[in-house]
C-alpha cells in the first residue's frame, strides 16, 4: 500500500506535499519522497523513514518550484530499501519524469524480463520502474500518448501521479482498485489518495479520478482522457474494511460511516450477551461504535493504546509477561475484571496479534471473550496493493471458524458475513473486488503465487 499527493501551480508546492503526506502516512511508514519542478528542472529527496523524520525545513528548501508530487510507501513490491523509495525519478533522451505509484502491477515481472532481454537496465527492483521504461521506449509525440501507450500494457492495480518539468499527470487503472480524487487549493490543483489530505491543507474536494481516467494537468489547463475500453470497476473493499483513514471520504462513501455501518450489521447477525464492548485500538473502534449502539451494551475502552511506539525497543532481560503486545496496548484490569466482553476488530489476518491480545485481556480478568470482526474471513492474499500475505499465512485460507476461534482463545468468534458487507457497502452492482474474501479476482494473478 501506498499514499499519493500532488499539486500543481502553487507558489508553496513542496511544503504543501509535505503536509498532504503527512496526512497520509497511515498508508505507508517505510519510507517517502517528494519530487518538485521548478519548470526547467526536476528536485528530489527520498529516505526511509517517517515523513516527519525525512523532510526538515532545509530539506524543503531544496526542493523548489510551482509543482511538487510525493509519496509514502509500505513495500508490497520490491524490497525494503532506499532505492525502492518514491517517487521514482528519470533523466531520459525528452527530459525527467517522476513517478509515484499506489498499487501493484500484475504482469510486471513479464514485462521487465522482456525489456532486459531487449537491452534496458533496471536501477531497482520496483514493479513501478517497468511503466518508466515503456514511457522512455515509447515512439508517441506528446507525454501523455507516451504515457497512455505504457500503461496499456501494464496489468494490475495502479493509482499513478507523473510529474514533468512541464506538466503533472495522474492515472487510475481501469478497475480503480485504488483510490484517488481531485481537488481545489485556490485554483491549484490537486491530486491525493485520500480527501484527509485535502482537509489538511484547506483544499476543496472536487471529484474522483475515475477508474480508468487519465487526467492530464498542464500550463493549458486540465483534461480528462478515457483511453480503456469499459470494464467492471473494482474498488478495493479492504480500503473501506481497515486502510483508509475514516475521515475520508472514498468511492463516494464516508468511510467511518460505512465502518460504524459494519459493526450495526455485525451487531444484528451475531449478537453476545455481555457486560461491555471493547474496542480494538485503533482499527476496530468505528466498527464497535456500531456494534455498540446497535446492542445498546455500554462501550468501554478496556484497551488503550500507546501511541508512540517506535519500531524497536530494548527488552529487558527479566520477561514481562504480553511485553510484545502490550508495548502497544495495555488492558485495563480496573474495566475488565470479571466481566464479560465482546472485543470488535476490522479483520483477522493471521491470527497472531489477536491470540496475544486475548491472552492480555485474560490476564487483566476478563472472564469471557466474545470476538466480532467486522469483515468476513480472508481467505484469499491480494494481488493488487494490499500487504496481506501469502496463503499459507493467512490462518482462515486454511482453518474453520471455530479453529480459529480456539486459537485466538475466545469464547465464541464471528465474522461479518459477506452478504451483510455488501449490504453495507454497494452502490451500484458490483463495483467492488472481493477477493480477499471469496477468491474471485478480477483479474488474472501471476502464476509463481
Ligand atoms: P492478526 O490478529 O490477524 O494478527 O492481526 C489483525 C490486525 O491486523 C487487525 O487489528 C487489523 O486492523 C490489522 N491489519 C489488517 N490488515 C493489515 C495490513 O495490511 N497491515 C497491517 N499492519 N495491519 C493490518
Ligand atoms: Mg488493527
Amino acid at each position: 500500500m501506498c499514499g499519493i499527493f500532488g499539486i500543481y501551480d502553487h507558489n508553496e508546492a513542496s511544503n504543501l506535499t509535505y503536509l498532504g503526506l503527512y496526512a497520509l502516512q497511515h498508508r505507508g511508514q517505510e519510507s517517502a519522497g517528494i519530487v518538485s519542478s521548478d519548470g526547467k528542472k526536476l528536485h528530489h529527496h527520498r529516505q526511509m523513514g517517517l515523513v516527519s523524520e525525512i523532510f526538515t525545513r532545509d530539506a524543503l528548501k531544496k526542493l523548489p518550484g510551482k509543482s511538487a508530487i510525493g509519496h509514502v510507501r509500505y513495500s508490497t513490491a520490491g524490497s525494503s530499501e532506499v532505492r525502492n523509495a518514491q517517487p521514482f525519478v528519470v533523466d531520459y533522451a525528452k527530459g525527467g519524469i517522476a513517478i509515484a505509484h499506489n498499487g501493484n502491477l500484475t504482469n510486471a515481472v513479464l514485462i521487465r524480463s522482456e525489456l532486459e532481454t531487449n537491452g534496458s537496465i533496471f536501477q531497482c527492483n520496483m514493479d513501478t520502474e517497468v511503466i518508466v521504461h515503456l514511457i522512455a521506449r515509447s515512439k508517441a509525440k506528446t507525454f501523455v500518448e507516451r504515457v497512455i501507450q505504457a500503461i496499456q500494457q501494464v496489468e494490475g492495480a495502479y493509482s499513478l501521479l507523473f510529474l514533468t518539468e512541464r506538466e503533472m499527470v495522474a492515472v487510475r487503472d481501469p478497475f480503480g482498485f485504488r483510490p484517488m480524487v481531485l481537488g481545489d487549493l485556490k485554483g491549484a490543483p490537486v491530486i491525493a489518495s485520500e480527501t484527509c489530505a485535502l482537509d489538511l491543507i484547506n483544499a476543496n474536494f472536487v471529484r474522483e479520478i475515475d477508474p480508468g481516467e487519465v487526467l492530464v494537468i498542464a500550463p493549458e489547463g486540465i483534461h480528462s482522457l478515457k483511453p480503456f475500453k469499459r470494464t467492471r470497476s473494482a474498488q478495493c473493499i479492504f480500503e473501506f474494511i481497515y486502510f483508509a483513514r475514516p475521515d475520508s471520504t472514498l468511492f463516494n462513501r464516508n468511510v467511518y460511516q460505512v465502518r460504524k455501518d459494519l459493526g450495526i450489521q455485525l451487531a444484528k447477525e451475531s449478537p453476545a450477551a455481555v457486560d461491555m464492548v471493547v474496542p480494538i485500538p485503533d482499527s476496530g473502534f468505528p466498527a464497535t461504535i456500531g456494534y455498540a449502539s446497535e446492542s445498546g451494551i455500554p462501550l468501554e475502552m478496556g484497551l488503550i493504546r500507546n501511541h508512540y511506539v517506535g519500531r524497536t525497543f530494548i527488552e529487558p532481560e527479566q520477561s514481562i509477561r504480553h511485553f510484545g503486545v502490550k508495548i502497544k496496548l495495555n488492558a485495563s484490569r480496573n474495566l475488565l475484571n470479571g466481566r464479560k466482553i465482546v472485543t470488535v476488530d476490522d479483520s483477522i489476518v493471521r491470527a497472531t496479534t489477536s491470540r496475544k491480545i486475548n491472552k492480555m485481556l485474560r490476564h487483566a480478568g476478563a472472564k469471557e471473550i466474545h470476538a466480532r470482526i467486522s469483515s468476513p474471513p480472508i481467505t484469499h492474499p491480494c494481488f493488487f496493493g494490499i500487504d496481506t500475505p501469502v496463503r499459507s499465512e493467512l490462518i482462515a485460507s486454511s482453518h474453520e471458524v471455530k479453529e480459529i476461534q480456539k486459537y485466538i482463545t475466545a469464547n465464541s468468534l464471528a465474522y461479518l458475513s459477506l452478504e451483510g458487507l455488501k449490504k453495507c457497502v454497494q452502490t451500484e452492482a458490483d463495483n467492488f473486488c472481493y477477493a480477499c474474501f471469496t477468491g474471485d479476482y478480477p483479474l488474472p494473478f501471476p502464476a509463481d503465487r
